[in-house]
Protein backbone atom coordinates (compact mmCIF):
# COMPACT_ATOMS: atom_id res chain seq x y z
CA UNK A 1 0.00 0.00 0.00
CA UNK A 2 2.74 2.43 0.41
CA UNK A 3 4.21 1.98 -3.55
CA UNK A 4 0.35 2.72 -4.27
CA UNK A 5 0.44 5.90 -2.25
CA UNK A 6 3.36 6.88 -3.58
CA UNK A 7 2.87 6.22 -7.11
CA UNK A 8 2.71 8.51 -9.43
CA UNK A 9 -0.95 10.02 -8.65
CA UNK A 10 -0.14 13.45 -9.81
CA UNK A 11 -3.41 14.99 -10.42
CA UNK A 12 -4.22 16.57 -6.95
CA UNK A 13 -0.93 17.44 -6.04
CA UNK A 14 0.07 20.44 -4.83
CA UNK A 15 2.22 21.23 -7.50
CA UNK A 16 -0.86 21.98 -9.49
CA UNK A 17 -1.23 25.46 -7.68
CA UNK A 18 1.58 26.41 -9.84
CA UNK A 19 0.60 24.88 -12.95
CA UNK A 20 -2.96 25.52 -12.84
CA UNK A 21 -1.86 29.78 -12.07
CA UNK A 22 0.41 29.53 -15.12
CA UNK A 23 -2.59 28.36 -17.58
CA UNK A 24 -4.83 31.18 -15.80
CA UNK A 25 -2.64 33.50 -16.15
CA UNK A 26 -1.03 32.77 -19.70
CA UNK A 27 -4.59 33.01 -20.73
CA UNK A 28 -5.43 36.23 -18.99
CA UNK A 29 -2.40 37.90 -20.99
CA UNK A 30 -3.81 36.31 -24.40
CA UNK A 31 -6.72 38.58 -23.60
CA UNK A 32 -4.84 41.58 -22.92
CA UNK A 33 -3.00 41.05 -25.94
CA UNK A 34 -5.93 40.85 -27.80
CA UNK A 35 -7.29 43.94 -26.16
CA UNK A 36 -4.15 45.53 -27.02
CA UNK A 37 -3.92 45.02 -30.85
CA UNK A 38 -7.63 46.00 -31.14
CA UNK A 39 -6.53 49.34 -29.20
CA UNK A 40 -3.66 49.66 -31.48
CA UNK A 41 -5.89 49.42 -34.61
CA UNK A 42 -8.44 51.60 -33.73
CA UNK A 43 -6.10 53.98 -32.21
CA UNK A 44 -4.01 54.08 -35.57
CA UNK A 45 -7.49 55.14 -37.78
CA UNK A 46 -7.81 57.77 -34.41
CA UNK A 47 -4.09 58.96 -34.64
CA UNK A 48 -4.69 59.52 -39.10
CA UNK A 49 -7.55 61.83 -38.11
CA UNK A 50 -6.47 65.71 -37.47
CA UNK A 51 -8.95 65.84 -33.98
CA UNK A 52 -5.97 65.58 -31.96
CA UNK A 53 -7.78 62.85 -29.94
CA UNK A 54 -4.71 61.54 -28.96
CA UNK A 55 -1.00 62.66 -28.38
CA UNK A 56 1.85 61.70 -30.44
CA UNK A 57 3.81 60.28 -27.40
CA UNK A 58 0.56 58.23 -25.83
CA UNK A 59 0.21 56.30 -29.21
CA UNK A 60 3.75 55.34 -29.17
CA UNK A 61 3.24 54.34 -25.85
CA UNK A 62 0.46 51.95 -26.87
CA UNK A 63 1.90 50.77 -29.78
CA UNK A 64 4.87 49.43 -27.72
CA UNK A 65 2.78 47.48 -25.40
CA UNK A 66 2.19 44.72 -27.96
CA UNK A 67 5.86 43.95 -27.59
CA UNK A 68 5.45 44.38 -24.08
CA UNK A 69 2.84 41.93 -23.54
CA UNK A 70 4.31 39.40 -25.69
CA UNK A 71 8.08 39.61 -23.81
CA UNK A 72 5.83 39.08 -20.41
CA UNK A 73 3.70 35.75 -22.34
CA UNK A 74 6.98 34.25 -23.12
CA UNK A 75 8.70 34.55 -19.37
CA UNK A 76 5.27 33.23 -18.30
CA UNK A 77 6.47 30.46 -20.23
CA UNK A 78 9.55 29.69 -19.15
CA UNK A 79 8.58 30.64 -15.57
CA UNK A 80 9.29 27.63 -13.41
CA UNK A 81 9.50 25.92 -9.82
CA UNK A 82 13.49 26.13 -8.92
CA UNK A 83 14.77 24.17 -6.29
CA UNK A 84 18.59 23.63 -4.88
CA UNK A 85 20.11 21.15 -2.73
CA UNK A 86 23.10 21.24 -1.26
CA UNK A 87 25.36 19.56 1.52
CA UNK A 88 28.66 17.87 2.00
CA UNK A 89 29.53 15.04 -0.98
CA UNK A 90 28.08 11.90 -0.66
CA UNK A 91 25.37 12.92 2.03
CA UNK A 92 22.52 11.78 -0.62
CA UNK A 93 21.86 14.66 -2.54
CA UNK A 94 21.86 12.77 -6.15
CA UNK A 95 19.73 9.84 -4.07
CA UNK A 96 17.43 11.82 -3.07
CA UNK A 97 17.03 13.42 -6.23
CA UNK A 98 16.51 10.08 -7.83
CA UNK A 99 13.80 9.13 -5.47
CA UNK A 100 11.89 12.43 -6.09
CA UNK A 101 12.39 11.74 -9.92
CA UNK A 102 11.38 8.47 -9.36
CA UNK A 103 14.00 7.15 -11.91
CA UNK A 104 17.60 7.19 -11.51
CA UNK A 105 18.92 10.36 -13.75
CA UNK A 106 21.49 11.57 -11.64
CA UNK A 107 24.55 9.45 -11.50
CA UNK A 108 24.87 8.54 -7.79
CA UNK A 109 28.41 7.93 -5.83
CA UNK A 110 30.44 9.22 -8.10
CA UNK A 111 32.21 11.98 -6.44
CA UNK A 112 33.93 13.94 -9.45
CA UNK A 113 30.53 14.28 -11.45
CA UNK A 114 28.94 16.46 -8.95
CA UNK A 115 31.99 19.02 -9.15
CA UNK A 116 29.85 21.36 -10.84
CA UNK A 117 26.37 22.65 -10.56
CA UNK A 118 23.58 20.03 -12.39
CA UNK A 119 20.30 21.22 -13.53
CA UNK A 120 17.36 18.97 -14.35
CA UNK A 121 14.51 20.46 -16.14
CA UNK A 122 12.28 19.47 -18.72
CA UNK A 123 11.99 19.37 -22.55
CA UNK A 124 9.54 18.76 -25.00
CA UNK A 125 11.36 16.54 -26.84
CA UNK A 126 11.32 12.41 -26.40
CA UNK A 127 14.89 12.04 -26.08
CA UNK A 128 16.88 13.35 -22.87
CA UNK A 129 19.80 15.65 -24.00
CA UNK A 130 22.69 16.87 -21.96
CA UNK A 131 23.86 20.56 -22.22
CA UNK A 132 27.59 21.52 -21.51
CA UNK A 133 28.63 25.30 -20.35
CA UNK A 134 29.97 26.51 -23.54
CA UNK A 135 28.36 24.81 -26.19
CA UNK A 136 24.79 25.40 -27.87
CA UNK A 137 24.13 22.05 -28.67
CA UNK A 138 21.91 19.51 -26.26
CA UNK A 139 23.75 16.10 -26.75
CA UNK A 140 21.72 13.07 -26.52
CA UNK A 141 21.73 10.90 -24.02
CA UNK A 142 19.90 8.05 -23.99
CA UNK A 143 20.69 6.28 -20.33
CA UNK A 144 22.50 6.88 -17.10
CA UNK A 145 25.84 5.79 -18.00
CA UNK A 146 26.15 8.37 -20.95
CA UNK A 147 25.21 10.87 -18.48
CA UNK A 148 27.79 10.30 -16.87
CA UNK A 149 30.49 9.15 -19.68
CA UNK A 150 29.17 13.22 -21.24
CA UNK A 151 30.14 14.78 -17.59
CA UNK A 152 33.48 12.92 -16.84
CA UNK A 153 34.48 13.21 -20.30
CA UNK A 154 33.79 17.26 -20.27
CA UNK A 155 36.55 19.57 -18.32
CA UNK A 156 33.64 21.51 -16.64
CA UNK A 157 34.59 24.05 -13.77
CA UNK A 158 32.95 23.67 -10.41
CA UNK A 159 30.95 27.09 -10.87
CA UNK A 160 29.85 26.06 -13.67
CA UNK A 161 26.08 24.75 -14.81
CA UNK A 162 25.72 21.81 -16.56
CA UNK A 163 22.05 21.37 -17.77
CA UNK A 164 20.49 17.77 -18.34
CA UNK A 165 17.45 18.09 -20.16
CA UNK A 166 14.59 15.24 -19.46
CA UNK A 167 11.56 14.33 -21.29
CA UNK A 168 8.80 15.77 -19.57
CA UNK A 169 6.53 12.82 -20.61
CA UNK A 170 8.75 10.77 -18.42
CA UNK A 171 8.80 12.65 -14.48
CA UNK A 172 5.75 13.79 -13.47
CA UNK A 173 7.88 16.49 -11.25
CA UNK A 174 9.74 17.62 -14.28
CA UNK A 175 6.03 17.96 -16.46
CA UNK A 176 4.74 20.74 -13.55
CA UNK A 177 7.52 22.77 -14.24
CA UNK A 178 9.94 22.00 -11.46
CA UNK A 179 13.47 22.21 -12.32
CA UNK A 180 15.96 20.76 -9.69
CA UNK A 181 19.64 22.56 -9.35
CA UNK A 182 22.46 19.61 -7.75
CA UNK A 183 25.29 21.94 -6.60
CA UNK A 184 28.95 20.41 -5.64
CA UNK A 185 29.74 19.36 -2.26
CA UNK A 186 29.74 22.11 0.28
CA UNK A 187 32.89 22.63 1.92
CA UNK A 188 34.51 25.27 3.60
CA UNK A 189 36.87 26.85 0.72
CA UNK A 190 33.21 26.89 -1.80
CA UNK A 191 32.85 30.53 -3.31
CA UNK A 192 29.48 30.51 -1.69
CA UNK A 193 28.57 33.98 -2.73
CA UNK A 194 29.14 33.28 -5.77
CA UNK A 195 27.12 30.06 -5.73
CA UNK A 196 24.40 32.32 -4.86
CA UNK A 197 24.51 35.23 -6.78
CA UNK A 198 24.77 33.00 -9.76
CA UNK A 199 22.38 30.00 -9.49
CA UNK A 200 20.19 30.62 -6.57
CA UNK A 201 18.40 33.97 -6.46
CA UNK A 202 15.25 32.58 -8.28
CA UNK A 203 15.25 29.34 -6.35
CA UNK A 204 11.70 28.81 -4.13
CA UNK A 205 13.30 26.47 -2.02
CA UNK A 206 16.48 25.13 -0.65
CA UNK A 207 17.27 21.29 0.82
CA UNK A 208 20.02 20.68 3.03
CA UNK A 209 21.06 17.23 2.98
CA UNK A 210 22.83 16.07 6.10
CA UNK A 211 24.45 12.47 6.57
CA UNK A 212 22.56 11.37 10.09
CA UNK A 213 25.95 9.88 10.84
CA UNK A 214 27.21 13.33 11.15
CA UNK A 215 25.97 17.19 11.70
CA UNK A 216 25.24 20.07 9.88
CA UNK A 217 28.85 21.66 8.67
CA UNK A 218 30.01 24.81 9.41
CA UNK A 219 30.10 25.41 5.48
CA UNK A 220 26.50 24.42 5.10
CA UNK A 221 25.23 26.86 7.95
CA UNK A 222 27.56 29.77 6.45
CA UNK A 223 25.94 28.95 3.28
CA UNK A 224 22.22 29.27 4.36
CA UNK A 225 23.06 32.27 6.68
CA UNK A 226 24.58 33.76 3.23
CA UNK A 227 21.16 33.05 1.27
CA UNK A 228 19.18 34.46 4.18
CA UNK A 229 20.82 37.50 3.80
CA UNK A 230 20.11 37.46 -0.06
CA UNK A 231 16.59 36.22 -0.08
CA UNK A 232 13.94 37.24 2.46
CA UNK A 233 12.56 34.51 4.38
CA UNK A 234 14.01 31.25 2.54
CA UNK A 235 12.28 28.15 2.14
CA UNK A 236 14.93 25.66 3.41
CA UNK A 237 14.38 21.90 4.29
CA UNK A 238 16.89 19.97 6.35
CA UNK A 239 16.99 16.54 5.20
CA UNK A 240 18.52 13.70 8.04
CA UNK A 241 19.22 11.45 5.56
CA UNK A 242 20.67 7.96 5.99
CA UNK A 243 18.14 7.20 9.21
CA UNK A 244 18.34 3.34 7.83
CA UNK A 245 21.56 3.37 9.83
CA UNK A 246 20.04 3.48 12.66
CA UNK A 247 18.27 0.59 12.17
CA UNK A 248 21.91 -1.19 13.79
CA UNK A 249 21.17 0.44 17.32
CA UNK A 250 17.01 0.45 17.54
CA UNK A 251 17.85 1.39 21.42
CA UNK A 252 19.69 4.38 20.02
CA UNK A 253 17.01 6.10 18.37
CA UNK A 254 15.05 8.25 19.57
CA UNK A 255 17.98 9.82 21.59
CA UNK A 256 19.84 10.56 18.48
CA UNK A 257 16.42 11.80 16.57
CA UNK A 258 16.05 14.15 19.04
CA UNK A 259 19.65 15.65 19.36
CA UNK A 260 19.26 15.89 15.84
CA UNK A 261 16.20 17.65 16.05
CA UNK A 262 17.48 20.29 18.65
CA UNK A 263 20.60 21.34 16.79
CA UNK A 264 18.18 21.71 13.17
CA UNK A 265 15.34 23.79 15.32
CA UNK A 266 18.01 25.60 17.02
CA UNK A 267 19.40 26.55 13.59
CA UNK A 268 16.39 27.27 11.57
CA UNK A 269 14.60 28.99 14.32
CA UNK A 270 16.78 30.92 16.66
CA UNK A 271 19.49 31.61 14.07
CA UNK A 272 17.87 31.86 10.67
CA UNK A 273 14.85 33.35 12.53
CA UNK A 274 12.74 31.55 9.46
CA UNK A 275 9.70 30.09 11.10
CA UNK A 276 8.70 28.75 14.39
CA UNK A 277 9.75 24.98 16.33
CA UNK A 278 6.36 23.85 16.08
CA UNK A 279 6.18 24.43 11.74
CA UNK A 280 10.19 23.85 12.08
CA UNK A 281 9.55 20.13 13.40
CA UNK A 282 6.31 19.01 11.65
CA UNK A 283 7.60 20.74 7.91
CA UNK A 284 11.42 21.60 7.77
CA UNK A 285 12.79 18.57 9.37
CA UNK A 286 12.68 15.08 8.14
CA UNK A 287 14.14 12.18 8.60
CA UNK A 288 14.42 9.61 5.64
CA UNK A 289 16.57 6.60 4.29
CA UNK A 290 16.91 8.28 0.21
CA UNK A 291 18.29 4.93 -0.55
CA UNK A 292 15.37 3.19 0.48
CA UNK A 293 12.89 5.64 -1.10
CA UNK A 294 14.61 5.22 -4.43
CA UNK A 295 14.39 1.48 -4.24
CA UNK A 296 10.91 1.76 -3.67
CA UNK A 297 10.00 4.62 -6.04
CA UNK A 298 12.00 3.31 -9.00
CA UNK A 299 10.15 0.70 -10.77
CA UNK A 300 12.11 -0.17 -13.78
CA UNK A 301 13.12 -3.80 -12.43
CA UNK A 302 16.54 -3.53 -14.54
CA UNK A 303 17.81 -1.34 -12.40
CA UNK A 304 16.21 -1.53 -8.82
CA UNK A 305 16.80 -4.69 -6.48
CA UNK A 306 14.11 -5.84 -5.22
CA UNK A 307 15.76 -6.28 -1.53
CA UNK A 308 18.00 -3.64 0.32
CA UNK A 309 15.03 -2.04 2.78
CA UNK A 310 16.06 -2.37 6.78
CA UNK A 311 13.88 -2.56 9.59
CA UNK A 312 11.56 -0.08 9.97
CA UNK A 313 11.96 1.09 6.54
CA UNK A 314 8.23 1.95 6.37
CA UNK A 315 8.21 4.57 8.66
CA UNK A 316 11.21 6.28 6.66
CA UNK A 317 9.06 5.71 3.36
CA UNK A 318 5.73 7.65 5.22
CA UNK A 319 8.71 10.04 6.29
CA UNK A 320 10.12 10.55 2.41
CA UNK A 321 6.38 11.25 1.15
CA UNK A 322 5.74 13.35 4.23
CA UNK A 323 8.74 15.52 2.95
CA UNK A 324 7.54 15.50 -0.68
CA UNK A 325 4.33 16.45 -0.13
CA UNK A 326 5.42 19.72 1.93
CA UNK A 327 7.72 20.70 -0.35
CA UNK A 328 5.03 20.44 -3.22
CA UNK A 329 3.05 22.89 -1.25
CA UNK A 330 5.65 25.10 -0.54
CA UNK A 331 7.42 25.32 -4.00
CA UNK A 332 4.48 26.33 -5.73
CA UNK A 333 3.31 28.66 -3.34
CA UNK A 334 6.29 30.37 -3.31
CA UNK A 335 6.70 30.13 -7.09
CA UNK A 336 3.36 31.53 -7.37
CA UNK A 337 3.48 34.63 -5.17
CA UNK A 338 7.24 35.31 -6.58
CA UNK A 339 7.01 34.39 -10.50
CA UNK A 340 3.23 35.69 -11.16
CA UNK A 341 3.01 38.77 -8.56
CA UNK A 342 5.18 40.88 -10.74
CA UNK A 343 3.73 39.94 -13.73
CA UNK A 344 0.06 40.37 -12.49
CA UNK A 345 0.82 43.64 -11.97
CA UNK A 346 2.42 44.34 -15.18
CA UNK A 347 -0.70 43.21 -16.31
CA UNK A 348 -2.89 45.76 -14.00
CA UNK A 349 -0.23 48.74 -15.46
CA UNK A 350 -0.77 48.20 -19.21
CA UNK A 351 -4.72 47.48 -18.67
CA UNK A 352 -4.86 50.98 -16.53
CA UNK A 353 -2.69 52.63 -18.92
CA UNK A 354 -5.32 51.54 -22.03
CA UNK A 355 -8.12 52.67 -19.91
CA UNK A 356 -6.93 56.00 -18.88
CA UNK A 357 -6.15 56.95 -22.52
CA UNK A 358 -9.18 55.47 -24.15
CA UNK A 359 -11.37 57.59 -21.63
CA UNK A 360 -9.45 60.69 -22.39
CA UNK A 361 -10.07 60.13 -25.76
CA UNK A 362 -14.07 59.77 -24.96
CA UNK A 363 -14.01 62.94 -23.02
CA UNK A 364 -11.88 64.68 -25.59
CA UNK A 365 -14.42 63.63 -28.48
CA UNK A 366 -17.26 65.00 -25.98
CA UNK A 367 -15.73 67.72 -25.64
CA UNK A 368 -15.56 69.01 -29.70
CA UNK A 369 -19.00 66.66 -30.15
CA UNK A 370 -20.45 70.22 -27.37
CA UNK A 371 -18.40 72.50 -29.04
CA UNK A 372 -19.71 71.36 -32.35
CA UNK A 373 -23.75 71.39 -31.05
CA UNK A 374 -22.70 75.13 -29.20
CA UNK A 375 -21.82 76.25 -32.37
CA UNK A 376 -24.29 74.55 -34.53
CA UNK A 377 -27.26 76.47 -31.96
CA UNK A 378 -25.34 79.95 -32.86
CA UNK A 379 -25.61 79.15 -36.15
CA UNK A 380 -29.16 78.44 -36.09
CA UNK A 381 -30.13 81.47 -34.37
CA UNK A 382 -28.17 83.55 -36.64
CA UNK A 383 -29.65 81.80 -39.61
CA UNK A 384 -33.42 82.66 -37.75
CA UNK A 385 -32.23 86.02 -37.17
CA UNK A 386 -31.06 86.23 -40.89
CA UNK A 387 -34.60 84.96 -42.41
CA UNK A 388 -36.07 87.61 -40.17
CA UNK A 389 -34.41 90.46 -41.81
CA UNK A 390 -34.91 88.71 -44.88
CA UNK A 391 -38.09 88.58 -44.80
CA UNK A 392 -38.44 91.88 -43.15
CA UNK A 393 -36.30 93.35 -45.99
CA UNK A 394 -38.86 91.97 -48.59
CA UNK A 395 -41.39 92.88 -47.17
CA UNK A 396 -39.72 96.62 -46.66
CA UNK A 397 -39.15 95.95 -50.92
CA UNK A 398 -42.62 95.23 -51.42
CA UNK A 399 -43.83 98.24 -49.72
CA UNK A 400 -41.21 100.30 -51.45
CA UNK A 401 -42.15 99.07 -54.92
CA UNK A 402 -45.95 99.14 -53.82
CA UNK A 403 -45.00 102.84 -52.74
CA UNK A 404 -42.97 103.24 -56.24
CA UNK A 405 -45.25 101.82 -58.71
CA UNK A 406 -48.92 103.48 -56.63
CA UNK A 407 -46.20 106.75 -57.04
CA UNK A 408 -45.36 106.18 -61.08
CA UNK A 409 -49.31 105.14 -61.64
CA UNK A 410 -50.65 108.39 -59.56
CA UNK A 411 -47.60 110.59 -61.74
CA UNK A 412 -48.77 108.98 -65.61
CA UNK A 413 -52.57 109.47 -64.39
CA UNK A 414 -51.88 112.84 -63.36
CA UNK A 415 -49.88 113.23 -66.67
CA UNK A 416 -52.58 111.49 -68.67
CA UNK A 417 -55.22 114.57 -67.37
CA UNK A 418 -53.02 117.12 -67.74
CA UNK A 419 -52.76 116.51 -71.26
P1 LIG B 1 25.88 13.10 -3.09
O1 LIG B 1 27.35 13.18 -3.31
O2 LIG B 1 25.46 13.96 -1.95
O3 LIG B 1 25.09 13.36 -4.31
O4 LIG B 1 25.57 11.63 -2.59
P2 LIG B 1 25.06 10.40 -3.43
O5 LIG B 1 23.62 10.51 -3.64
O6 LIG B 1 25.92 10.21 -4.61
O7 LIG B 1 25.27 9.21 -2.37
C1 LIG B 1 26.53 8.81 -1.94
C2 LIG B 1 26.45 7.35 -1.50
O8 LIG B 1 25.59 7.25 -0.38
C3 LIG B 1 25.87 6.44 -2.55
O9 LIG B 1 26.59 5.25 -2.54
C4 LIG B 1 24.46 6.20 -2.10
O10 LIG B 1 23.94 4.95 -2.52
C5 LIG B 1 24.59 6.27 -0.61
N1 LIG B 1 23.36 6.72 0.03
C6 LIG B 1 22.59 7.76 -0.34
N2 LIG B 1 21.52 7.86 0.45
C7 LIG B 1 21.60 6.86 1.36
C8 LIG B 1 20.77 6.43 2.45
O11 LIG B 1 19.71 7.00 2.76
N3 LIG B 1 21.20 5.34 3.15
C9 LIG B 1 22.33 4.69 2.84
N4 LIG B 1 22.64 3.65 3.59
N5 LIG B 1 23.12 5.06 1.83
C10 LIG B 1 22.79 6.12 1.09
Amino acid sequence: SIRQNNATNGGNSPLKLFTHAKITITDIFKNISSYVNDSNIYMTDVIKSDRNLITTDKYKDIQQLKEKVNRILSIISRDHMKVVFFGRTSNGKSTVMNAMLRERILPVGMGHTTNCFLQIEGTDRIEASILIPGSDEPKSVNNLSSISNALSNEKVDSDSLVKILWPKEKCRLIRDDVVLVDSPGIDVSANLDQWIEKYCLDADVFVLVVSAEATITVAEKKFLHNVAQRLSNPNIFILMNRWDATANEPEMVESVKQQHLERGLEFLCDELHLCDRKEATENRMFFISAREALLNRNTDPTTSPRSGYNEGYKERLVEFSKFEHEFEKCISKTAVQTKFEQHTNRGKEIITLLCETIVNMINKSQTIKQECQEKLVEMEEKNIFLEHELRSMTDSAKERIRHVSEDVYKRVAQTLNDE
